[in-house]
């Protein structure tokens, strides 16, 4: 699958009064054209700042202090911001997890829709409405809701207008960020359904971010897992599924009982995610880690490719076991 997306090494600090935060730490991955890739992991593990940093909507004191990010070959850190706001809606759209922050609350959905369309075609004037009705159908909502604003309508109605305004401009990648997280669980499931059937439509490619795994890996062709600012593991829904690799992605896992059938007790991950501003010296999950080996205490391990997608753990790297031995320590 050739690549869309490219995110190679890319960092974000934030200043605090207690020191500068760590919030994304070289981060590597890519996303094929067509595939839709999750991110996962705890809260304020790094996920949405990735995702805000991607999409340039990284807010003061946040900033970017590395790396690099390729959408279909464009080098977007090298965009000035007008060439940027070009791409964005056409070459790349987002959904944010509350709809009020994608919509202007004063004016009608009419005029968002027709607004996004006319800012990069503004040849389209003539055909601008027939394309904001077809684009409500698409979403399942009634046209004359066209003539609503945002408070007019519920939760989920607001979400599928900003899902149709994220396909206005059929874009190739949609980055969508806790995009159900804020609606009750039918309505969540309607929206859920929609995003996979236009996604099987259009064939864009969709960067999902989500806390609730299960939801994840039934939506993902692939999983990057990050914990503390760092991404762990990346690998196919399936591996994740039936061998997950890295211990915290193990511990995440059992963290949710409806993945491998019932068990007697929910394990979760006893401690808690390390200081950003100082973090560990080794690997970040050391002191939470029930299978450390001598060299995690001190010793970061790096993401490293295998023929199961990639790992960042001593476990699975040269100067630690093999994946039998393990497969076989864990036992
Ligand atoms: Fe655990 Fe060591 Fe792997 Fe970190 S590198 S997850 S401490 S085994
Ligand atoms: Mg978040």
């Amino acid at each position: 699958m050739a690549d869309l997306l490219r995110v190679h090494n890319l960092s974000i600090e934030y200043a605090s009064s207690r020191g500068v935060v760590k919030a994304v730490d070289e981060v590597s991955f890519s996303i094929g054209k067509g595939e839709i890739f999750g991110l996962a992991g705890e809260s304020g593990c790094g996920k949405s700042t990735t995702a805000f940093g991607i999409c340039r909507l990284l807010r003061h004191p946040a900033k970017i202090t590395g790396g690099s990010v390729q959408l279909a070959g464009t080098e977007l850190m090298a965009l000035s911001d007008e060439e940027f706001d070009r791409l964005r809606w056409s070459k790349m759209s987002i959904v944010l997890q509350s709809a009020m922050n994608n919509l202007n609350p004063v004016l009608k959905i009419r005029d968002q829709l027709a607004d996004t369309i006319l800012a990069h075609e503004p040849d389209a004037r003539k055909e601008v409405h027939q394309r904001a009705e077809h684009l409500m159908r698409l979403v399942d909502l009634p046209v004359d809701r066209l003539d609503s604003y945002p408070h007019e309508l519920s939760g989920g109605m607001r979400q599928r207008v900003v899902i149709a305004m994220a396909m206005a401009l059929k874009p190739s990648l949609v980055i969508m960020d806790e995009p159900t997280t804020a609606l009750d669980v039918v309505v969540q499931n309607g929206i859920i359904r929609k995003i996979m059937e236009l996604q099987k439509e259009f064939g864009f490619s969709i960067l999902f971010i989500t806390h609730d795994l299960p939801l994840m890996l039934e939506m993902c062709d692939r999983i990057g897992i990050m914990y503390a600012g760092k991404l762990v593991e990346v690998t196919a829904r399936e591996q994740i599924l039936h061998e997950p690799r890295h211990p915290y992605t193990q511990g995440l896992l059992n963290s949710f009982p409806s993945l491998s059938g019932p068990k007697p007790r929910l394990a979760g991950i006893p401690g808690h995610t390390p200081d950003l501003i100082r973090p560990p010296a080794g690997c970040r999950f050391y002191p939470r880690c029930s299978q450390a080996v001598s060299q995690c205490q001190t010793l970061q391990p790096t993401l490293l490719q295998d023929k199961w997608g990639q790992i960042a753990c001593h476990l699975y790297s040269e100067e630690g076991l093999s994946r039998e031995q393990a497969s076989a320590a864990r036992e």
